[in-house]
């Protein structure tokens, strides 16, 4: 593989290139291959999922967009050769968590372009944006969070994770401003706060429904009306899980299909296999029947059997291990392996500090139905103690597309890029540039080799990172070479929703 600057077409000077390209736009006779490009991805097999391409393709690149897809070898300042790797639009990840700069370098190797933290949000949209600005090496963006706004409503302070007081927040310890009833005053205060976050460009509300169990309907109903009157939508981890009444995954999809019927918001149900676990295809058949009827409700996957939250939050309310026909030993400590006791079990969900463990809840066959449905779009849910975080989108190219074949690689691709950005698309008109490798879409570009592409991270190093991300472009620049992290550069940027800001 030559790689960059290994092209001798490159060997012409600024002022050489110039003299070509200005013969070019007045000659007749000029052909494309004349032309000169600020970066170029030869020979690849070029994957688009909206238009299907799938074939052997030249992209050029001109500033931060894609200026041409050719089926001649293209000329440009920088090369590279994509020969035998696939060429796919950038994954755009709706769900993670950790939105640290050492989060986006783990995203980048994982093929991720854009990380937005669209299930708990950010407590403060405008200054989420304002410290990651010239400093991220992916684009980010991120919803509005009913659980800081409850939070805060109820008199309590948040408990902020990364980049200081900007950064994703933990799920709140159980008590009593997750538990109680609200009053009208502290749902105002509530919809005042989402106010100021969708007003400073937040893409939708993001609602943590099982961390706050106090929230009665009403309450959540208010909240869609609010995302609906800005013409954001919802993004909610579901009230409830498992079989029993009330309280199964069954009523807690029905409650947010009604609460987006009612109120006209759409809602985006994310992880649909830990939220619905051996009930997976009864969700998803919900899901179809309300698109079926109109409504606009989505939802997503990620390729693990384990779940991983809080010990401290009031998803470890009573009734837990009930719901999900578990015990504590399916409870375990990321860093040392620990299963759980009901004594340690105790001690750790009374402390009030957020330790983060996995839950061990879903085989291996619940998992892969959820993942390859052509209705989930696939989300990491990424935080850094869990091996999604790194390996989700690897995963799903290795163990779907290559080992089982359960899914073809456009259908991975689609599922990775065009489904998340058409999520985005009623936010923001850049998503249409988005999640396609088009003639003037961003040039958010994955350059992979299908052979080798493979997560490595594991229940025990998390942190380990993909292999078989060649090259990866971001609004032109390559963020990634070789397989290795280009340093220095940091092209990632906001995404937010469009104006007018006041709904
Ligand atoms: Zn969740």
């Amino acid at each position: 593989m030559l790689g960059f600057d290994g092209n001798p077409s490159q060997l012409c000077t600024n002022r050489l290139c110039l003299v070509a390209l200005l013969v070019c736009s007045v000659g007749a006779a000029c052909s494309q291959s004349q032309q000169q490009y600020d970066l170029v991805i030869n020979g690849g097999r070029v994957i688009d999922p909206e238009t299907k391409l799938d074939a052997v393709r030249s992209v050029g690149i001109v500033g931060d967009r894609i200026a041409k897809v050719s089926e001649q070898p293209l000329k440009g300042t920088k090369v590279i050769d994509a020969t035998g790797l696939v060429v796919s639009p950038g994954f755009i990840d709706l769900h993670q968590h950790d939105q640290s700069l050492a989060a986006y370098r783990l995203k980048a190797l994982d093929g991720v372009t854009s990380a937005l933290e669209m299930e708990s949000g950010v407590p403060d949209f405008a200054k989420f944006v304002a410290v990651r600005e010239g400093k991220a090496l992916i684009n980010y963006g991120a919803t509005a969070s009913q659980e800081a706004a409850r939070v805060l409503a109820f008199g309590d302070t948040l408990a902020t994770s990364v980049m200081g007081e900007a950064g994703s927040i933990d799920d709140p310890p159980s008590g009593p401003a997750t538990n109680n009833v609200a009053s009208d005053e502290q749902i105002a205060r509530q919809v005042e706060f989402l106010h100021k976050g969708l007003a400073a460009g937040a893409l939708g509300v993001g609602i943590g429904l099982e961390y706050t169990p106090g929230a009665t309907r009403l309450e959540i109903i208010r909240l869609f009306q609010e995302a609906a009157k800005w013409h954001r939508p919802v993004f909610v981890h579901d009230r409830s899980v498992g079989a029993l009444e009330p309280g199964s995954s069954v009523e807690a999809v029905g409650e947010m299909v009604a609460a987006s019927a009612v109120s006209g918001a759409p809602v985006h149900i994310v992880h649909i296999n830990s939220s619905c676990i051996r009930f997976v295809r009864d969700c998803l058949t919900m899901i179809e029947g309300a698109r079926a009827r109109g409504l606009d409700v989505t939802t997503e996957a990620y390729p693990y059997g384990a779940g991983m939250t809080s010990i401290a939050s009031a998803l470890f309310n009573p009734g837990w291990k009930e719901r999900r026909s578990i015990s504590y030993d399916a409870v375990e400590i990321p860093e040392t392996g620990e299963r759980l006791t009901q004594a340690r079990f105790d001690a750790l969900h009374g402390s009030g500090k957020a330790t983060y463990v996995l839950i061990h809840m879903n085989p291996d066959s619940i998992v892969d139905l959820a993942a390859t449905s052509p209705l989930t779009m696939i989300a990491s849910d990424g935080l850094s103690s869990h091996p999604r975080q790194a390996g989700t989108y690897s995963r799903v190219l290795a163990r779907y597309v290559r080992e089982q074949k359960s899914l073809s690689m456009i259908d991975a691709i689609r599922k990775m890029s065009l489904m998340p950005a058409q999520r985005l698309e009623t936010v923001t008109a850049s998503a249409h540039r988005k999640g396609r490798l088009q003639e003037g879409a961003d040039a958010d570009i994955v350059v992979f080799d299908p052979a080798t592409v493979a997560d490595k991270a594991t229940y025990r190093a998390p942190l380990t990172p993909s292999v078989g991300m060649k090259h990866v472009v971001v609004r032109g620049t390559p963020i990634i070479r070789d397989g290795q992290v280009i340093d220095g550069v940091t092209p990632g940027k906001a995404i937010m929703a469009d104006p007018p800001a006041k709904p």
